[in-house]
């Protein structure tokens, strides 16, 4: 019989513990939520517990990075990469394949990304080199890429993760270009933050009643 282990929520067994500190692991997830995941899954759902069980451990053992764009890939070369239909002089820089996803879900882009797997954070223990950005830079002179996007996050660290990079390509050949800030689709003035509006007066752009002509691609 498994030894009671006490833990936060009062004793329970140590097997139970150690899947509530397992699942503690995940984020947004804390002590009293990870439990009620465990006893859930245990007590209710234990075919979910199994299917959970193998689809982690199937990802973990089948999954790899892409070898040109550095995403979860199940094949040497993404999907994406391996498109003959993608625009391979543009090259979009994202912090996770969740940010790609996005982007992809815009349907407006039709060229290459490459995906850094964190962001420029000295204080979480992520510098600059341990981001093997040699690669990005490798892959900019050895590729036809044109225009480099930068569409890091706009917190300080995606910023200072934009900073760092266009300072990496400077003088590469490349046109470097950031994702513009400005009002939302569907946004009121009265509703936008004075930041955010600030900067879409920055980064205003031209316009004409021609280019809203009613199905003219933006
Ligand atoms: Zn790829």
């Amino acid at each position: 019989m498994a030894s009671p282990a006490a833990s936060r929520g009062g004793v329970m067994p140590r097997v139970l513990s150690g899947l509530q500190e397992a699942l503690c692991r995940l984020p947004g997830v804390g002590p009293k939520s990870a439990q009620r995941m465990a006893y859930h899954l245990l007590q209710h759902d234990r075919a979910g517990a199994t299917q959970l069980a193998a689809a982690l451990q199937h990802a973990l053992t089948d999954l790899r990075h892409c070898r040109r764009c550095n995403t979860f890939s199940e094949t040497e070369l993404c999907e994406r990469c391996a498109s003959p239909h993608r625009d391979a002089t543009r090259l979009c820089v994202v912090e996770t394949p969740i940010d790609m996803n996005m982007l992809e879900q815009t349907q407006a882009y039709q060229g290459l990304y490459y995906v850094l797997m964190g962001r420029v954070s000295p204080l979480d223990g992520m510098p600059p080199q341990a981001l093997a950005l040699e690669k990005l830079v490798e892959r900019v002179a050895d590729e036809k890429v044109e225009e480099v996007i930068l569409a890091t996050n706009y917190t300080n660290e995606g910023e200072a993760t934009a900073h760092y990079l266009s300072a990496l390509l400077a003088n590469k050949g490349v046109t470097v270009s950031r994702l513009a800030r400005g009002v939302p689709v569907g946004g009121e003035l009265e509703f936008v933050d004075p930041g955010t509006l600030a900067q879409a007066l920055r980064e205003r752009i031209g316009y004409s009643c021609a280019a809203r002509s009613p199905g003219k691609t933006p």
